[in-house]
């Protein structure tokens, strides 16, 4: 194990060079003052026509993190996302020339409208998926294009909308005063660098933590207490929002807005841009903008050929650079805030305290039964994980023990029958809830988040205990720094107790079986868990992780946890067992302690026998 940890960071260092020492150079303070203050003079220096483009690509960068938002972080797909930026162009246009209101409420205001509609749309599209979710946001791009065009009275149809207060036309002023096209573009780079820091912001919070969860395994996501529904309202209406903005800021510079504007094309065209800079790299992602808002200009010669060009760019990144630009030229986005984890250094809270302070639970299984079609994987199945007990649950493969777990967990509502947990019904709580309980599990594969670090991985079980609400997170404000640190700290301890603390900023998807499915277990600790399931935790350990598991399976007991645990290795469990319960084709064919059960005719008859040829 020593040798594969020292592999991974020689690894690691020997990764470091061109991406590490770019990403330094370009994220640092300095850099990205120099190139804020230089924007902000570029109107004094620059072009009239260089900076009407350098505008368009602030509006595409602001656009693109939209879908950052949406498709990087949450993964869901949107080809219709031209919609929101339409709502906002439309909106602010409306609040302005119609309604004679100032910038400083209608841009706003776009953003909300954009917020509203998404998560509006969110209901529908959170019940589908991948091609449909596709069909379905292509069809509701449509659908705003069809409006945009025949409610003439509204958008002014195939005509256009014109006479936008612009900064080009010199209408444009708020407070009384003028705003001229350079100030115009100055509160445009000011805006974008807001929205950059937002988003950066998001990502590193618990709420862009849950949405990669979800992104990424729904299960693990419920098993530490993410809500589904929510989250993705979330998600949509930040992205929404996202998208009026860069909409309504499209609308001020142009001045005249029709809807060709927000056609299919724009849709892909931000994905275009997103997906070259890299789904999940806002720094690619500007590069990106800046290259295809200047690229038109060095394709003038033959601009017919424009969208081959872009056809080709496109599907060379996929191949090449499946990470985007992004990918190639910074390293991976991280999802804790750097500077807290600093602060946060080597220290360490004990969990103990918070977890005895809870105390074990009992949970009753009574009389379940669950049928998938023809097949009944549980068959009137009554069992108790006592509190402060270790509760075995063995049977031969295919019994239904990772049956019963799932329908403990909320995954799977039984067929009949109910679970009581202290006395009150939970039976068909949803698993999100159920964690939120405290009742936790494993699963028998684990599921982590690949592309997080350990810590990561581990910050998510933490979900639910940090409670800062999403302004505290968008802008990183006290509280939710606060109730970071806290968490990291009791994340360094965890990692201490399951002595993963040298693979704690180790991406997950590189490291052996054995350290994912410790990462597991520790993400479920910090979870607050009363009644822990482990599903077949040692399958895959070498003897000493599997040594190191039982101690800490010994140390939960001793903090007053109540375990159920599933597993194969007799010796394993000789030491650490209170009760025995055994499954067999979904019948419980014996229960009691280790002793009796080895004895049992009916349990060597159906698995002990093939515990001793080592089949199972
Ligand atoms: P174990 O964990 O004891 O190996 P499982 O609980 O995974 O067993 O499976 C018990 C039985 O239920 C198996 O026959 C399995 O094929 C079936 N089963 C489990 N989940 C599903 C499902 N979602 N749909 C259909 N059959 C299932
Ligand atoms: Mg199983």
């Amino acid at each position: 194990m020593t040798d594969v940890t020292s592999n991974t960071a020689a690894r690691a260092v020997a990764a470091l060079p061109f991406r590490e020492r770019l990403t330094r150079i370009v994220m640092h303070p300095v850099t990205l003052t120099v190139i804020v203050l230089g924007l902000l003079a570029a109107p004094a220096v620059m072009g009239n026509a260089n900076v009407q483009i350098l505008a368009f690509a602030l509006v595409s960068i602001i656009f693109a993190q939209s879908l950052f938002v949406l498709t990087g972080l949450a993964g869901q797909i949107s080809l219709g996302h031209a919609a929101f930026f339409g709502i906002g162009a439309y909106g602010s246009a409306l609040l302005t020339k119609s309604l004679g209101l100032s910038l400083l409420v209608s841009v706003p205001g776009a953003a909300v409208a954009g917020a509203l509609v998404a998560f509006l749309l969110s209901f529908p599209a959170g019940r589908v998926r991948e091609v449909y979710l596709a069909m379905m946001t292509l069809g509701f791009g449509q659908i705003f294009f069809e409006v945009a065009r025949e409610w003439t009275s509204l958008t002014g149809g195939v005509g256009g909308f014109s006479g936008i207060p612009s900064a080009g036309l010199r209408t444009l002023s708020v407070l009384g005063m003028k705003l001229e096209e350079g100030n115009f573009f100055r509160v445009l780079v000011i805006a974008t660098v807001c929205v950059l820091l937002v988003v950066r912001n998001l990502s590193q919070s618990r709420f862009g933590r849950a949405l990669c969860a979800l992104h990424h395994s729904e299960f693990a996501a419920g098993s530490v207490g993410i809500a589904r529904g929510s989250s993705r309202q979330f998600a949509y209406a930040v992205s929404g929002a996202l998208a009026g903005l860069a909409g309504a800021f499209y609308a001020h510079l142009v001045g005249y807005i029709g809807p060709d504007s927000f056609g299919v094309s724009r849709s892909i065209d931000v994905l275009v841009v997103s997906i070259v800079g890299g789904m999940l790299s806002s720094a690619g992602q500007v590069v990106s903008a800046l290259f295809f808002a200047f690229l038109p200009q060095r394709l003038q010669g033959f601009a017919e050929y424009q969208y081959i060009v872009y056809g080709v760019i496109l599907a060379f990144s996929l191949i090449v650079l499946p990470k985007g630009v992004g990918g190639l030229l910074f390293s991976p986005p991280r999802f804790v805030r750097p500077g807290v984890l600093r602060e946060v250094g080597d220290r360490s809270e004990d969990i103990a305290t918070q977890a005895a302070s809870q105390g074990g639970e009992s949970l009753s299984v009574r009389d379940v039964t669950m049928r998938f079609g023809g097949l009944t994987a549980l068959e009137k199945v009554s069992l108790e994980i006592k509190a402060g007990h270790i509760t075995a649950l063995v049977g031969p493969n295919g019994s239904g023990k990772s049956t019963l777990v799932n329908v403990i967990s909320g995954i799977y509502r039984p067929t009949e029958g109910s679970v009581v947990l202290d006395g009150r019904d939970v039976t068909g709580m949803a698993d999100y809830q159920m964690a939120a309980q405290g009742v936790v599990r494993t699963f028998q594969d684990p599921r982590l988040i690949p592309h997080f670090t350990v810590r990561e991985n581990l910050m998510l079980g933490a979900h639910r205990s940090l409670r800062y609400g999403w302004i505290d997170a968008a802008l990183s404000l006290p509280r939710a720094r606060s109730a970071e640190r806290r968490e990291l700290a009791r994340c360094n301890a965890v990692l201490t107790l399951l002595e993963l603390d040298s693979l704690a900023d180790v991406v997950v998807e590189s490291l052996p079986y054995g350290h994912r499915r410790m990462a597991e277990l520790g993400r479920m600790l910090l979870a607050g868990p009363r009644i822990l399931m482990l599903d077949e935790p040692a399958a895959g350990l070498t003897e000493v992780e599997m040594a190191r598991l039982s101690a800490v399976v010994m140390r939960l007991k001793a903090m007053g946890l109540s375990v159920l645990l599933i597993e194969h290795h007799m010796d394993f469990l000789a030491n650490l067992v209170d009760d025995v319960v055994v499954l067999d084709s979904g019948h419980i064919i014996y229960r009691g302690d280790m002793e009796g059960m080895r004895k049992d005719p009916e349990v060597i008859a159906a698995y002990l026998g093939d515990e001793v040829t080592g089949h199972a």
